[in-house]
């Protein structure tokens, strides 16, 4: 039986991705076991006794090979998450079964399950576990959530424990080769995902009309506002979590808008945050 074209498989790789990824597997080939060892002292904490314990045992060093690592590793970093208030069990499910790792640059791997946001290229980051977490709780406590859009793609991650969340995935990144970053990520874990997030190289505060109107909208990015474009593409009764500029050069803050009626909107304003800033338009390169 002839095999059809691969559902939700994303456009071909470019020239510059590959590149990269050329270099992503040079650098990890140059990854040797005395290096790793070597590095162990500056090691994020979490991962310090699972590493020393690989050394004494004498197996193994890339610890990125390693199932049973990865499972501790991950288990670590979700016993913080959970230690810093989210409780939405599905979240935290979600983090525990998603190689992180694959998400990260190969020059922060050591890092991959700390709950730190950690550089992407392109002057972007991937976002701290926690607060993709605290915002993914935010959205489904207060929303029925089925379809989800997100705004900043960035490497995929939070599209990736979206989409083990809820049933659908709308994505947007303004970065072409983050873009294409996310869509490779993406297809490295596809064996983990119930579904594929549906991705878009736009400006997403332009939103994503033809697929609206949405139960839940996050933004990965700061604005000084929110678009209104986004609340409009909100189901009523649907909810939106962003951080927020809430005066030019002032601390963000996350904020939770609900669209009460076709005409309102209610806004809540929460904790300060630290996230990379919300900007108009697109970049091929
Ligand atoms: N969701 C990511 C975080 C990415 S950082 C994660 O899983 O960790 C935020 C991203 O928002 C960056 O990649 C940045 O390029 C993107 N961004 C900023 N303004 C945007 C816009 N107007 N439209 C789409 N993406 C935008």
């Amino acid at each position: 039986m002839s095999k059809g074209p691969k559902k939700n498989s994303y456009e071909p790789l470019s020239e510059v991705q590959r590149a990269w990824l050329r270099s992503q597997e040079q650098a990890r080939q140059k990854v040797k076991p005395s290096i790793v060892q070597s590095f162990a002292p500056v090691a994020p904490q979490s991962l310090y006794p699972i590493m020393q314990e690989n050394t004494l045992r004498n197996t193994s060093s890339d610890w990125r090979e390693r199932p049973e690592v990865l499972l501790k590793a991950r288990a670590l970093m979700v016993d913080t998450v959970r230690q810093k208030g989210v409780d939405d069990t599905a979240v935290l499910n979600a983090m525990r079964r998603l190689p992180r790792h694959v998400f990260v640059d190969d020059a922060f791997y050591l890092r991959a399950y700390d709950d730190d946001a950690l550089p992407i290229g392109h002057g972007q980051t991937i976002s701290q576990p926690s607060t993709v977490a605290r915002m993914l709780m935010l959205l489904r406590a207060h929303a029925d959530c089925h379809k989800v859009l997100e705004i900043g793609t960035g490497c995929g991650y939070q599209a990736a424990v979206l989409a083990l969340c809820v049933e659908q995935v709308y994505s947007i990144e303004r970065i072409a080769p983050l873009y294409e970053l996310a869509s490779f990520n993406l297809n490295q874990v596809r064996g983990v995902l119930p579904h594929m997030p549906n991705l878009r190289f736009s400006d997403g505060m332009l939103g994503w009309a033809e697929a609206a109107p949405f139960d839940g909208i996050i933004l990965a990015a700061a604005g000084l506002t929110v678009p209104q474009t986004l609340l409009e593409q909100l189901r009523v009764g649907g909810v939106l979590i962003a951080p927020v500029a809430l005066e030019a050069h002032s601390q963000q803050h996350l904020v939770r808008i609900t669209r009460t009626s076709e005409k309102e909107w209610q806004r809540e304003i929460l904790e300060t945050v630290r996230f990379v800033p919300l900007v108009k338009g697109v970049l091929h390169k």
